[in-house]
C-alpha cells in the first residue's frame, strides 16, 4: 500500500502552526484584559492601592506608578526593567491550568516584578519593612515575615492545612530557610522578595535551583523538582505562588502574590485562557 504521507504532513503543519499560536497566546498573556488583570491587582492590596486611575497606579500614600512604559522588552530586561503591564503579564498556572510539565522556555510567571511596587505595598526601606514584622510559629522553626496585607495570617492558614497532610510530607516544611532577609536575588542588583517579608524558603535539603542546576540566566538545561502537588496547592489556596512553576525553577520558594492566584482563578474559570 503507498503510504499517504501527503495530508499527514499537511496535518502536521496545520498542527504545529496551531500549537504555535496556542503557545504565543499563552506568553503574551492574552484572554484576560490588562484592565482586568489591575482590577484583581487593586482588590489583592486594599490598604495601599487606591485605584487605578488611567494609566497610572495611585497609592494611598499619594504616589502614583505607572502602568505601561510603552517599552517593547525582551524576557531578560523585564526581569530588570519590568512596568505593571510586564509583572501582570504572565498568567500563573493553577488547578486544570497546569499540566504537571516543566514550564516551558522563559516561562517565569510572578518573577517579573516591579520593585517600586512592592516597596509601596511593603514598606521603602529596611527599617521601614521591620516595622510590620511579626514571628510565627511554624512547626520546628520560627518565620518573621510581615502582617501587612495579612501575610502572616495567610501564613498561619497555610500552616493549618499542611498539618493536615499526611506525615510523609512533613520533611519538606517542618524546617524552613527563611522568611523575611533584605537582600538582593542572586546574581542581580534586585531586591528578593524576602526583603518585604513576604516569602518564605521551606527545607533547603529538598530543594532545586536552577543555578546549582547549572543554569545561566535564559538558558536552564533540565527542570528539576522534589516538592510534592499536595503543599503547592495549601500554598497557592491562601495566596501564594510556587517558584516551581518557574522556567528559573526555585522549588523552596513560596511568595504572597494573591494578584496572581486571582488572575489565575479567572484564568481557570474561563477554560485557562492565558
Ligand atoms: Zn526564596
Amino acid at each position: 500500500m503507498p503510504r499517504c504521507t501527503g495530508p499527514n504532513r499537511f496535518l502536521t503543519g496545520v498542527l504545529m502552526v496551531l500549537m504555535s499560536l496556542t503557545a504565543a497566546g499563552s506568553a503574551a498573556g492574552q484572554g484576560i484584559s490588562l484592565d482586568e488583570r489591575l482590577r484583581l491587582l487593586a482588590q489583592a492590596y486594599p490598604s495601599t492601592v487606591a485605584e487605578i486611575d488611567g494609566k497610572e497606579v495611585v497609592f494611598k500614600s499619594g504616589a502614583r506608578l505607572e502602568v505601561d512604559d510603552g517599552q517593547e522588552k525582551s524576557h531578560a530586561e523585564k526581569l530588570v526593567g519590568a512596568d505593571i503591564e510586564d509583572m501582570l503579564s504572565q498568567v500563573y498556572p493553577i488547578g486544570r491550568c497546569y499540566d504537571g510539565a516543566g514550564p516551558a522556555r522563559n516561562v517565569d510567571p510572578g518573577r517579573i516584578r516591579n520593585e517600586t511596587f512592592f516597596r509601596q505595598v511593603y514598606g521603602n526601606s529596611r527599617r521601614a519593612v521591620e516595622k510590620n514584622l511579626v514571628v510565627l510559629p511554624w512547626f520546628k522553626s520560627k518565620l518573621r515575615v510581615t502582617r501587612k496585607h495579612g501575610v502572616d495570617a495567610a501564613l498561619s492558614r497555610v500552616a493549618k492545612d499542611l498539618a493536615e497532610l499526611p506525615a510523609k510530607y512533613r520533611r519538606f516544611f517542618e524546617t524552613t530557610s527563611g522568611g523575611h532577609n533584605w537582600r538582593t536575588i542572586a546574581g542581580t542588583k534586585r531586591l528578593s522578595v524576602h526583603s518585604f517579608g513576604a516569602a518564605v524558603d521551606l527545607n533547603i535539603k529538598f530543594a532545586d535551583y536552577w543555578r546549582w542546576a547549572g543554569g545561566k540566566p535564559g538558558n536552564v538545561p533540565r527542570y528539576r523538582n522534589k516538592i510534592p502537588q499536595a503543599m503547592v496547592e495549601v500554598f497557592e489556596r491562601h495566596g501564594f505562588i510556587w517558584g516551581g512553576k518557574w522556567y528559573h525553577f526555585d522549588t523552596m520558594h513560596f511568595e504572597f502574590r494573591p494578584e496572581l492566584i486571582a488572575i489565575a482563578r479567572l484564568s481557570e474559570a474561563r477554560g485557562c485562557q492565558h
